[in-house]
């Protein structure tokens, strides 16, 4: 148990980490097309910085990190970032998530420098309907994917946003691939953060219809795979293959929140589908000491929300998932 708990009795032991707002994608669910806003990089957190606010959430008991982004594999040098939070002592799970375009190049150093589990956004296994989604290649996904399995991966886990009318005619495609690859998959619904998500909700379909339509095909029994996140998991058929189904908008599961993110510029964020975020990088500009940075995270975990409101009030949430790694 980490020495971190909110109000509400949850234990907070993974730190989710943006290494940088940027992204080489236009996910038409998270980025608008054309979007250049991004963070200044005097701004971003150092690596030096980074680390230190790892170090202290170690020493708090939070040994789950998961590096995100924007796309983290935009920040230059990031295998030296995870070389330097794989040494620090209390950190045993350091996991990344990637839209793989990059992961060809980089798969075989992040494996090197400490990365175990990671996750790859895939959302089409048609290019055409890749690229419209998220104004990207499919080819170069599919080589990092490839890359990543050959540099020893595992778990490799696919996370594929369904959304009706646009791709959800390809979730038993997206089974097979991954049931051919060694994947596991999860299916995950789209949520409203920011403008280009609430746009989105227009293609919303509740992950209990996929669920259904899996069922009239496959046998599916209830399975469990460790990961610490909040996905529900069934096995396929009698294959060693698990689809995991992410669920915020039908069921959430904000009871069982185990995280909070810190943002690139070093803001963490207290709830995906909340405002309340506490100021890091000015504190540690301004010279605080680790006892105090310590104490100014677990004042932060107090002041956690219960939960998101992404139903209630979707208009909630401005900043743009890339702000926060999802
Ligand atoms: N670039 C990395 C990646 O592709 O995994 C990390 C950041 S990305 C914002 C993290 C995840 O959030 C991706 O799987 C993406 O599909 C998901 N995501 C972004 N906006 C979303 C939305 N409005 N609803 C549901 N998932 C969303």
């Amino acid at each position: 148990m980490s020495g971190l708990v909110d109000p509400f009795g949850r234990n907070i032991h993974y730190l989710r980490l943006s290494v940088t707002d940027r992204c080489d994608l236009r996910c038409q669910y998270c980025l608008p097309e054309g979007f250049n806003d991004f963070d200044e990089p005097e701004d971003w957190l150092s690596f030096a910085e980074l680390t230190r606010v790892v170090r202290a959430f170690a020493e708090l008991g939070t040994h789950r990190i998961r590096i995100t982004g924007g796309e983290p594999l935009v920040r230059r040098d990031l295998p030296a970032l995870i070389g330097s939070l794989a040494a620090l002592p209390g950190i045993d799970d350091l996991s990344l998530s990637t839209n793989a375009t990059r992961l060809r190049r980089l798969a075989a150093p992040l494996h090197v420098a400490g990365i175990r589990r990671l996750n790859v956004s895939l959302d089409s296994l048609d290019a055409a309907t890749y690229r419209r989604i998220t104004r990207g290649k499919l080819d170069k996904v599919v080589d990092g994917l490839m890359a990543a399995k050959a540099a020893g991966f595992a778990p490799i886990k696919i996370n594929m946003v369904v959304m009706k009318g646009i791709n959800d005619h390809e979730v038993v495609d997206m089974v097979e691939f991954c049931k051919t690859h060694g994947f596991t998959l999860r299916f995950i619904e789209t949520m409203p953060v920011g403008d280009t998500g609430r746009s989105a909700t227009e293609h919303y379909i509740s992950l209990d219809i996929i669920r259904e339509r899996l069922a009239a095909r496959y046998t599916l029994t209830d399975g469990h795979l460790s990961g610490g996140g909040p996905a529900r998991y069934v096995r396929v058929d009698d294959s060693p293959l698990h689809v995991g189904f992410i669920t915020p908008m039908s069921q959430h599961f904000c009871d069982t929140c185990n995280r909070v993110r810190l943002s690139a510029d070093g803001t963490l964020y207290l709830c995906l589908g909340q405002d309340d975020k506490y100021e890091l990088r000015p504190l540690l500009r301004a010279g605080i000491s680790d006892a105090e940075l310590r104490e100014h995270i677990a004042h932060a975990i107090t002041l956690k929300p219960e939960r998101h409101e992404f139903r209630e009030t979707p208009s909630r949430v401005v900043r743009f998932m890339s702000m926060t790694g999802g």
